[in-house]
């Protein structure tokens, strides 16, 4: 069986865009490596809103438009964007996605390994989500390839995954 790779939401609005931080920039070429170099299947994740995201709960709470469906800053950076294809970005409207849990479901992987952005919403999500599927499938995160608002919020969903027995190294 082969391993899984999951980067989370490296697209341009969480790097360089309207919610871009340095802690992003910092990860994506390391990223980049990672994938390059990663012996299993990579697959992407990739935030999806539309022209009503003010109106969904998510944008009242972050009143920001960001990863509007065809725009720039929906795109995956540039540096991985080489590495997508037809059949291997899931798109996902909001943090957590039940998509990619159907495709753990159907897909069977000796290990499952997370990385991307920000390390408090969307990889801890999916990271929860990806051990509820597949309970009995180490899942890890690689965290100095992930980044998070502020440092001090990715050490704290670091040690929240932590209790919820996700690898973190
Ligand atoms: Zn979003």
């Amino acid at each position: 069986m082969e391993k899984l790779l999951i980067v989370v939401d490296m697209q341009n609005d969480f790097v360089t865009g309207v919610l871009g931080t340095n802690e992003a920039q910092t990860i994506v070429s390391d990223v980049a490596d990672y994938v390059k170099n990663f012996n299993g299947k990579v697959i992407f994740t990739r935030d999806t809103h539309d022209e009503s995201y003010l109106e969904t709960q998510e944008g009242k709470k972050l009143p920001v438009p960001h990863c509007i469906k065809g725009s720039d800053g929906w795109q995956i950076v540039p540096e991985l964007l080489p590495f997508t294809n037809n059949s291997n970005v899931i798109d996902k409207p909001t943090f957590g996605s039940l998509a990619l849990s159907d495709f753990l479901k159907e897909n069977d992987f000796s290990e499952i390994e997370l990385c991307g952005v920000c390390t408090g919403i969307c990889v801890i999500s999916n990271a929860v989500i990806a051990k509820a599927t597949r309970p009995n499938t180490p899942v890890s995160v690689l965290s100095n390839l992930c980044a998070c608002v502020t440092p001090d919020s990715h050490n704290t969903a670091l040690e929240a995954m932590k209790t919820c027995h996700i690898d973190i190294i």
